[in-house]
């Protein structure tokens, strides 16, 4: 692919109100957005990508930069509102922003002096947009949260600006989202919720497909089998390994990072799919089915073989909201939807800037282990179970809602109840 020119410097135009409409064709919603930025080369006014601030009623917006070379508008601001429902629902203190460069991610990754120096501009083009702060995302890590880090320090003049990036390594104050498997832990936590709540449902030998062994779908495999539930499906972008007694977790982990991935994988099996038969994987029979790789895995087309019965989403947007409609009419799937269930990441992104702005607070989290991690499981769980609970109590008064009704009615209380009731959410006593 060819990639364009690292610009010496990005500028950034911010547009807000009726403008946004006629200029980026979107359509507003009642809780926004606050405000659209186009990133541009001011050497030639191209365009390098977009920062969508969606709403800021629980304060500052929050989300991810994404790095893809067909990034749009459009896709920003999608991801930006979503953003506004996982951080409401989750009652962190946060907004729902987001943030998308135009860039070949493979292209950077073997350039990592030309991605610095996107970042680096990225991060001064940002300095005067307060109301949004960078975590990492598709294309993004924690090295690059760092950068943005040090970039915005230079310009503040000073450290703990409380204007990210977050996401950082651990040895510069940050928390290891990835590595610790956050986000897994909220889905894993999702899966024990459920279980204390449907008395004919055990972890304890239910078995699980998921799609997308990386991070978040490695962590939650280890998790679940972990809880002695059978791990019979799995799969990455190379092949889908389906087999009903449980798949050699010690084997997938072994080819996971190697070239071509699971089709590495020399366990026993029942059937490979592989190429354009991946999703065949998604309507084996299962208890769980974790989508946790890419958008519309789950729909129209494939819906009605679908088997499982719980689908937990640890992607974002894997299953299109009339896909959940129909399968939880047609087949009684529940559906624990994106923004509730694969919050974890977007809580450590939280507490790692409370921590940056407060010394005491850092202490709390330090304490028990040094490192956060217990911390973080801890608080990850009681979030993301009572989440689910609320969830469970709405479907059960009023059976007739959709299970993604449900999760929207509880993020829209908390944003109508706004900050006053997030007092110290992210404290564990
Ligand atoms: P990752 O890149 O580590 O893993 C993605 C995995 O999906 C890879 O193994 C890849 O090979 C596989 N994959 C891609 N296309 C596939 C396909 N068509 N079929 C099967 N497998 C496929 O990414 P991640 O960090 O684990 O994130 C996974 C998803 O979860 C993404 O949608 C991400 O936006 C979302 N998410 C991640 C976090 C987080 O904390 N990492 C938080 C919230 C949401």
């Amino acid at each position: 692919m060819e990639t364009a020119r690292v610009p010496d410097k990005l500028d950034i135009e911010i547009v807000r109100g009726d403008a946004i409409r006629e200029r980026f064709d979107l359509t507003p919603t009642d809780t926004g957005p606050e405000l659209i930025a186009r990133v541009f080369d001011p050497a030639d006014g191209a365009t390098r990508g977009f920062v969508a601030v969606d709403n800021l009623v629980m304060g500052p917006s929050l989300g991810g930069t994404r790095l893809a070379p067909d990034i749009s508008v459009h896709e920003v601001y999608g991801l930006a509102r979503a953003m506004t429902l996982k951080n409401a629902a989750a009652m962190l203190p946060l907004g729902g922003g987001k943030s998308g460069l135009i860039g070949d991610p493979v292209h950077y990754h073997e350039h990592p002096e030309e991605k610095r120096r996107l970042i680096a501009a990225y991060a001064e083009a940002l300095w005067p947009l307060a109301a949004y702060i960078p975590g990492p995302d598709m294309g993004t890590n924690e090295n690059d949260m760092q950068l943005i880090y040090d970039v915005f320090t230079r310009l503040n003049g000073a450290a703990h600006h409380g204007r990210g990036g977050v996401g950082r390594p651990p040895h510069k104050g940050g928390l290891p989202l990835d590595e610790w498997g956050l986000t897994a832990h909220g889905v894993f936590t999702a899966a024990r919720t459920l279980e204390q709540r449907n008395p004919d449902f055990r972890l304890a030998d239910a078995s699980v497909v998921i799609q997308g062994y990386g991070n978040v779908g490695r962590a939650l495999a280890r998790k679940l089998a972990d809880a002695d539930a059978r791990i019979v499906g799995a799969s990455d972008i190379h092949a889908a390994l389906y087999h009903p007694d449980g798949l050699d977790m010690d084997e997938l982990d072994r080819v996971r990072l190697e070239k071509g991935g699971l089709s590495r994988y020399n366990g026993p099996i029942s059937t490979r799919y592989e190429a354009d038969a991946l999703d065949l994987l998604l309507e084996v029979p299962c208890d769980i089915l974790a989508p946790a790789a890419r958008p519309d895995a789950v729909t129209a087309g494939n819906q009605a073989a679908i088997q499982a019965r719980f689908i937990l989403q640890g992607a974002n947007n894997p299953v299109r909201p009339d896909v959940e409609t129909w399968l939880a009419k047609e087949h009684g799937i529940v559906n624990i939807t994106d923004f509730i269930v694969n919050a974890g990441g977007v809580i450590a992104c939280a507490v790692e800037l409370q921590m940056d702005a407060e010394p005491d607070y850092r202490q709390r989290v330090l304490a028990e282990d040094g490192c956060g991690r217990a911390y973080m499981e801890k608080l990850v769980s009681r979030i993301v179970s009572a989440n689910v609970e609320d969830i469970c109590d709405r479907i059960q008064a009023d059976p007739n809602q959709t299970w993604r009704d449900a999760a929207l009615a509880l993020a829209r209380a908390r944003l109508e109840a706004g900050p006053a009731k997030i007092k110290d959410s992210l404290v564990l006593e």
